[in-house]
């Protein structure tokens, strides 16, 4: 445990493709103290810049087989034709730390990390409405048509699930989305069962 005397907290954030959710999460990870990315396993090849470790741990689809065979991951998806997971040992390992950790993980993926055995605070993320969505994915100008039609095609299936959140963040006004999703972390923090070490040393100063 940390300083702060408490297990970290497992954030996860999901949303349809294109909504904003990395440009979000990014942010809170770079702004908050104390809240780290969790580095997924994935077999897709790496993009440009991105470094093995950092951005993903890059596995072979067969280490990835033998991973799931060894209960390795806390949950994992097929995500548009490749897999992807979050490894439990390293997971708990930062929670223990008292670190807090993000995931930002498909829709199924926050479906298994709900029914698993750490807690987690869900966030869903949704665009204002399917025009803007449209206009977003393909914007960023990283798919070819054939592969926006598909992630477009699941958006609706994704966002119904909105209602097994722990909390829905719109994100329409870019500023307004980013502040609410950062009052989560902070309420979150704030819980008073997490604030037990804290409290006790303000206690302990008072006379009995
Ligand atoms: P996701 O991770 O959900 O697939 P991204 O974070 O890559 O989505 O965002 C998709 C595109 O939409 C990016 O080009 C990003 O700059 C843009 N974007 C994100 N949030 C907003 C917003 N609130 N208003 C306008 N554009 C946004
Ligand atoms: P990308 O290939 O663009 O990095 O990620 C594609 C999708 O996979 C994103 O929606 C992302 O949230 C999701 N994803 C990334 N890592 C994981 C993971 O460990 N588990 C699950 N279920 N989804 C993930």
């Amino acid at each position: 445990m940390s300083m702060r005397g408490r297990e970290g907290i497992l954030f996860v954030i999901s949303a349809p493709s294109g909504t904003g959710k990395s440009t979000l999460a990014r942010r809170l990870v770079d702004e908050t103290p104390e809240l780290e990315f969790s580095v997924s396993f994935t077999t897709r090849a790496p993009r440009e810049g991105e470094v093995d470790g950092s951005a993903y741990h890059f596995v072979d689809a067969a280490a990835f087989e033998a991973m799931i065979a060894r209960e390795a991951f806390l949950e994992w998806a097929n995500v548009f034709d490749n897999r992807y997971g979050t490894g439990i040992e390293t997971t708990r390992e930062s929670l223990d730390a008292g670190g807090d950790l993000l995931l930002d993980i498909d829709v199924q993926g926050a479906r298994q990390v709900r029914g698993g055995p750490i807690p987690a605070t869900t966030v869903m993320v949704l665009p204002p409405d399917f025009p803007t969505l449209e206009r977003r994915l393909s914007g960023r100008g990283s798919e070819d048509e054939a592969q926006l039609r598909r992630r477009l095609g699941r958006a609706r299936d994704e966002a119904e699930d909105y209602d097994n959140f722990d909390y829905l963040v719109v994100n329409d006004d870019l500023e307004t989305a980013y502040s609410e999703l950062q009052a989560i972390v902070r309420a979150e923090r704030r819980r008073a069962i997490r604030c037990r070490g804290e409290a006790r040393r303000i206690i302990e100063t008072f006379p009995a």
